[in-house]
């Protein structure tokens, strides 16, 4: 039976259960599967059976995660893997060639921009970065061998929102995979895939996960693109545990009404401190004060659990304000349940020099909160009292 709404989906779409007539889904902690016959294991190797051989390949519970996220973002065919970064390195590896080029938007994750700049250049893989705010002179960035755009939207920390409509059309244009790293937020707000996407990308840790317990990823999209990064990845090596992927699908039934509050928590934050006199710009994608407020509205549902406050007095007010925080947890983490603070520009972008952080917005008194669980009044309250503390 198919679903169309998205909550009854990530519930009810479920491995079909064993003869123990189980309820809630099993683990499958198995490194292999038992053939019938030397025919019936020759057929599946052949992929003239479809069935679980190896776990490396597929397991009951992987593929239980990847119908769920599917039906999630409207794709057709996915692979987990073992952690986001995992994600991010097999989606551009497994369908780029020595000598070919991408396009990525200039704002993204900090080890997705190693990727780019230090790993990817010794196998003869190049990349240009587009500023997110110039979209449309994207096309003076393109080589002859540009073979690939990567954007995160919104862009982690700076919250930018980069165009899906416009970039899926620019990428068919020009003939070329559009990959977009859904992380922040998450298929409940915004599914890539229906404006054109080939291929979407996830950190399931943050919100999948939601609790901060499990790394883990996927890549999803058309079936023929994604048959070529299952051979890839599955000849490399990078899986998911069959563990993490129940943990992870167990998640998914929960995700619709965890991303709702902390929508509604991070929204109230942002309201709350916008305007307040110590706090000299609050960034949040659906304040109307977000200068693409409008965009944000049409392809996602609401802003995500992410905000930004710039603090006034720069580096020292904000380091100041993080060790006054009394129940916000100070850690390199975003997406769970408990709120968690960071200092982009001394951790996770210090890798970019000063001028560089400046160009996506990454100021020295910029702290990115991911609004957690808790009530909203215990969060704002958490973070008036360290900012009454860390003023001169
Ligand atoms: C965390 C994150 C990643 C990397 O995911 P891991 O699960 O930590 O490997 C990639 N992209 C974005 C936007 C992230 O926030």
């Amino acid at each position: 039976m198919a679903y169309k709404n998205f909550e009854t989906q990530a519930v009810r779409i479920a491995a079909s259960s064993s003869d123990q007539r189980e309820h809630s889904a099993p683990i499958y902690l198995s490194s292999s599967f038992v053939f019938d016959s030397a025919e019936q294991a020759r057929q599946l190797f052949a992929d003239e059976l479809p069935g679980n051989i190896y776990s490396r390949y597929a397991n009951p519970n992987t593929s239980d995660l990847i119908e769920k996220v599917c039906a999630a973002e409207g794709t057709e065919s996915g692979v987990t893997t073992a952690s986001g970064m995992a994600a991010m390195f097999g989606s551009m590896a497994s369908l780029l060639h020595q000598g070919d080029h991408i396009l990525a938007s200039r704002s993204l994750f900090g080890s997705t921009h190693q990727l780019l700049t230090r790993i990817f250049p010794r196998w003869g893989i190049t990349h240009s970065y587009g500023d997110i705010s110039d979209i449309v002179n994207w096309e003076k960035l393109l080589q002859p061998n540009t073979k690939m755009i990567f954007i995160e939207t919104p862009s982690n920390p700076g919250l930018e929102i980069i165009d899906l409509e416009y970039i899926a059309n620019f990428a068919n244009a020009h003939n070329l995979i559009l990959v977009v790293d859904n992380c922040f937020a998450t298929p409940y707000l915004q599914q890539p895939a229906r404006w054109g996407a080939h291929i979407v990308t996830h950190s399931a840790t943050k919100f999948i996960d939601g609790q901060g317990r499990v790394l883990g990823g996927l890549i999803l999209g058309k079936k023929d693109l994604i048959d070529e990064v299952q051979f890839f990845m599955r000849h490399t090596g990078p899986s998911l545990s069959p563990f993490n992927a129940w943990v992870l699908a167990k998640s998914m039934e929960t995700l619709a009404v965890r991303m709702d509050r902390h929508c509604e928590n991070a929204f109230a934050v942002a309201s709350y401190f916008e305007g307040n006199t110590e706090v000299e710009r609050v960034r949040y994608p659906f304040l109307p004060s977000h200068p693409q407020y409008q965009l944000a509205k049409k392809q996602m549902r609401h802003g995500g659990g992410i905000i930004t406050l710039t603090l006034t007095g720069g580096l020292t007010r904000a380091k100041k304000f993080i060790d006054e925080l009394k129940m916000i947890s100070v850690t390199a983490n975003l997406g769970d349940s408990r709120s968690i603070i960071t200092h982009p520009a001394s951790t996770t972008h210090s890798k970019l020099t000063e001028e560089e952080r400046e160009r996506v917005g990454i100021l020295n008194g910029l702290v990115r909160l991911s609004v957690g669980l808790e009530h909203v009044d215990d969060i704002i309250q958490d973070i008036e009292q360290a900012l009454g503390k860390s003023k001169n």
